[in-house]
């Protein structure tokens, strides 16, 4: 089957290689549907990453397809059940697990290898976090399900509450679907990112103000200028820079709660104002990965059209693309997600 490898830093290369053997409890999935994502880009520049990937390796993440091969040891599959897998299964036996916080399992099983025909599935992901998906679904939208997955922890940590006023800082993939989710829940949504697309597209999702932060290097400056009188309940930070952190802290109102939900380059710090978080009570949370529940809550929430994957894919590639795809989206293009058919 052709698959994309990962040889290293900005090295990627398609080609033929052997299907693996399916073990007991597993399944195969022929991909008809794979998602770009921010996180693949950063292993794509970095050449590898600390917890899933070490090179020479297949990757990609957002996939969903049809099952093409079961094994005589897996039960309740068959094969032509469509299906979205995520990229990760916890253990369910480790102690954050069994508190509920399976997104911190200490024993996470990662999946990759989108950016192929086909991927194998392992038993403790079938187990846990593979889905039906409906005949109605496309696998476009369906294979948006973990990024999903993700943003709904975090709009669910947050608690919103029907009416508040919600500032998300952001215009990627994750920001829009946090102004979709945050709309969804009843807020009065205001985005502040970069790019007229991405902004436009966020009004479409139900973004009331949109703020453009292109040539701004102070976020609450920006903000402040463009929307001085507007107090904001809850900052939702999907930009994954300290300075956005620390933004976010200054620009949420006394007794706001915010979440530090973008993941900033390992080793950074931030500043924060003690005077600032004590004496405005803020709640300070941040939220990372998801939960056999939340993987759930965001295929609903696709499967009932609140998220649909053509808002957010805005670009297609063959499989045989990907390394150019990718070379320009380390350049900065700025597409929301590329879609990958793995067979064209
Ligand atoms: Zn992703
Ligand atoms: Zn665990």
């Amino acid at each position: 089957m052709k698959a994309a490898i990962l040889y290293g830093r900005e090295q990627v290369v398609v080609e033929d290689i052997p299907e693996l053997p399916l073990a007991a409890g597993e399944v195969r999935v022929r991909i008809e549907a794979a998602l770009t994502c921010g996180t693949d880009l950063k292993v794509y520049r970095r050449g590898y990453h600390a917890r899933m990937l070490t090179p020479p390796c297949v990757f990609g993440h957002e996939l969903a397809g049809v099952i093409s091969e079961v094994h005589p040891e897996t039960a309740g599959w068959t094969v032509g059940d469509r299906v979205v897998a995520a990229n990760s299964a916890p253990c369910g036996t480790c102690d954050w697990c069994r508190a509920g916080q399976e997104q911190l399992c200490s024993d996470l099983l990662f999946l990759n290898g989108a950016y192929a025909e086909s991927i194998v599935i392992p038993r403790r992901v079938v187990q846990k976090n593979l889905c039906h998906v409906e005949p109605g679904t496309s696998f476009r939208s369906a294979a948006m399900t973990e990024p999903l997955a993700c943003v709904v922890q975090g709009i669910n940590d947050l608690r919103l509450v029907k009416g508040e006023s919600v500032l998300v800082l952001g215009s990627g993939p994750i920001g829009l679907m946090a102004v979709a989710l945050a709309k969804n829940a009843g807020c009065a949504v205001a985005l502040a990112g970069r790019g007229g697309g991405r902004l436009s597209l966020g009004r479409r999702l139900g973004a009331e103000v949109t703020m453009d932060m292109a040539g701004r290097e102070d976020i609450e400056a920006g903000v402040r200028e463009i929307a001085p009188d507007t107090r904001f309940d809850v900052v939702f930070e999907a930009v994954g820079k300290p300075s956005a952190w620390e933004a976010a802290t200054r620009l949420v109102r006394r007794g706001g709660r915010v979440n530090f939900f973008g993941g900033c380059p390992s080793g950074t710090t931030v500043q924060l104002d003690t005077t600032l978080i004590h004496y405005s009570g803020l709640t300070l949370l941040a939220s990372f990965h998801h939960t056999p529940a939340s993987i759930r809550r965001a295929l609903a929430l696709i499967e009932s059209g609140v998220i649909r994957g053509d808002d957010f894919v805005d670009g297609e590639a063959p499989l045989s693309a990907l390394p150019e795809l990718f070379s320009e989206m380390a350049g900065g293009n700025r597409a929301v997600k590329t879609l990958i058919h793995p067979r064209r």
